[in-house]
């Protein structure tokens, strides 16, 4: 039996093999969950189709997190199909290319309030619409992704860094608003990892290196390390933990220099 075993989860953000949502995804199904996945319009609809069969999955529609109709939808397809909803895994982020380089001073109204909608209201709106899905199972699991950028300020990763800050404040409020109703919400920081959101950001291989060359553990994360601590933070085992952000990072975040 796995330690997610009768769970059933939503995983938002699986856009291709290389999102750490897949790892998630895998590794849920691997620990005995149920899984529901959606997509963002049709080219990722064509990609996470194949990717749901692997896992047994079901599609449950598409969302773009800005869209509440869409949010909508895709949880009263939950509530039809099971009546509720354990997990609930937020792997998504924004921010315009232009503001993951150079200079920070110059982001623009319009893009930071872009970022900061998909990147952080989202889990907010999402956490919202998940409460009474998971008040009908008892209590609730949610998490979300976070990079270090959001407690240091990282050359390049800018826009972003904010948006994660104010991520991991929103998972301290939900934490308390949601849990006397046994709901917990988490973040993982994870450390850097080769994906399509992550390929935006200038330099980014020079990130990877500096956790290789000066981590505790002198290599990379891999992937599949997410979808591991996820399914644990997820499960029951993590019943006391709530609010936190926790790193997956191979340690880098502890060292000086
Ligand atoms: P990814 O595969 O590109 O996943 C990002 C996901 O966000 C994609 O599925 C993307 O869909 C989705 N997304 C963007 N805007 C959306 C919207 N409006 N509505 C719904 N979905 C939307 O990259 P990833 O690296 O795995 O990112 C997943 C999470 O991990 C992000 O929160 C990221 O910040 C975090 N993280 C990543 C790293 C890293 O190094 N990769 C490290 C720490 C934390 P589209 O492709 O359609 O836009």
């Amino acid at each position: 039996m796995g330690i997610v075993s009768g769970k059933r989860a939503l995983v938002v953000g699986v856009a291709n093999d290389k999102s750490l949502a897949w790892s998630i995804a895998q590794a849920l199904a691997a620990e005995g969950a149920e899984l529901a996945l959606t997509y963002q319009g049709e080219i990722l609809e064509k990609r996470v189709r194949p990717l749901a069969a692997q896992i047994e999955a079901s599609v449950i529609g598409e969302l773009d997190v800005t869209n509440d109709s869409q949010i909508a939808s895709v949880f009263s397809k939950l509530n039809d199909k099971w009546g509720g909803l354990d997990l609930l895994v937020h792997a998504v982020a924004f921010a315009e290319r232009e503001d993951l380089r150079d200079r920070f001073l110059t982001v623009s109204r319009a893009n930071f309030a872009k970022s900061m909608d998909i990147s952080a209201y989202s889990l907010v709106a999402l956490a919202r619409a998940a409460e009474p899905l998971m008040e009908a199972r008892g209590g609730g699991s949610i998490l979300t992704l976070s990079y270090l950028g959001a407690v240091r300020a990282i050359p390049n990763y800018n826009m972003m860094g904010v948006a994660k800050a104010a991520l991991e404040a929103c998972v301290r409020y939900l934490s308390i608003d949601l849990g006397s109703k046994n709901i917990r919400v988490n973040a993982i920081s994870a450390g850097p990892a080769r994906t399509l959101s992550s390929s935006a950001i200038r330099d980014f291989h020079t990130m990877a290196h500096e956790v290789e060359a000066r981590s505790p553990m002198r290599r990379g994360m891999k992937p599949e390390e997410v979808g591991t601590m996820a399914a644990a933070i997820l499960s029951d085992l993590s019943s006391a933990v709530t609010g936190q952000t926790i790193y997956a990072d191979v340690g880098y975040n502890i060292v000086g220099f």
